[in-house]
């Protein structure tokens, strides 16, 4: 199995399929992976499997360096599309993401006026109120939502919390008034323990439409999986698949929709 766990605070750039070239900023320690979910098919490993040691950076350590790297490619003459932040885990869940946002914004203007901010969140810290608020500022909002069925969230993305409740994160993300992009993973396949992770059926593609229909989100990314995964017995959703599930997206929902294969 191979995993990544990327480097802290900053990384790349890399170039995205979904974003352009794309600094990375990792809210995570850069020695191991600490996330809210522990999906079976996540690049970084199980979170159990690379425990960190090292604490998380600090909102002055974030802003030192993202500081550092966009003046030095300023000055450089170095492309950039995008600031994303990504990483081992969880984005929003460092305490001090509303102002980590805002100094970004700052950074970003001062020397790369053009380039989105983008933030990749499973969306399990949208209850709060700071971290919408933060969000609501970012150029690219991206949450996961690859379900709304609370037994196949249990099963592949695997919460953490056990107050975790996907109606009420339909709910949260609501609240993001159009000022949000739903990211939602498809696949196929079964687990070596049996457990079977395709959502690729009606029984899960009308209620999550549903929730679209709710959600009123400027765009839906739809994908599969990419790379090496922790798990075995996951299989990519095929092109034609998720061409399908693009068209109803648009056609139903009325949300345009991008699909990755
Ligand atoms: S939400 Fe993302 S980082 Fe967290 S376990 Fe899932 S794929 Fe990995």
């Amino acid at each position: 199995m191979s995993t990544i766990i990327y480097p802290s605070p900053i990384f790349g750039p890399v170039h995205s399929r979904r974003l352009g070239v794309s600094l990375g900023v990792n809210l995570m320690p850069g020695d191991g992976k600490v996330c809210s979910f522990d999906c079976v098919y996540c690049e970084c490993g199980f979170n159990a499997d690379f425990r960190p040691k090292e604490k998380r950076p600090t909102r002055d350590e974030v802003r030192q360096c993202l500081t550092d790297v966009l003046r030095q490619r300023h000055e450089q003459g170095q492309p950039l599309d995008v600031i994303t932040f990504a990483g081992n885990g969880e984005p929003t869940g460092h305490p001090d993401f509303a102002a980590i946002i805002g100094d970004t914004i700052e950074v970003r203007d001062r020397y790369f006026p053009e380039a989105k901010v983008s933030v990749l969140s499973n969306a399990t810290f949208i209850h709060r109120q700071d971290v919408r608020e933060a969000l609501m500022r970012v150029d690219n909002n991206i949450q996961k939502l690859d379900t709304v069925d609370a037994d196949y969230i249990n099963r592949v993305d695997r919460p953490v919390s056990p107050a975790y409740n996907v109606q009420d994160v339909v709910n949260d993300l609501c609240q993001f008034n159009g000022h949000v992009i739903i990211q939602t993973m498809f696949m196929d396949g079964t687990m070596a323990d049996g457990t079977d992770v395709s959502n690729t059926s009606e029984h899960f593609l009308k209620p999550w439409i549903e929730a679209l229909q709710r959600i009123r989100p400027q765009q839906v990314m739809i994908y599969t999986i990419d790379r090496e995964t922790p798990a075995t017995g996951l299989r990519k959703a095929t092109p034609d698949v998720l061409n399908a599930i693009r068209d109803r997206v648009e056609r139903e929902a009325g949300v345009p929709c991008q699909a990755s294969y």
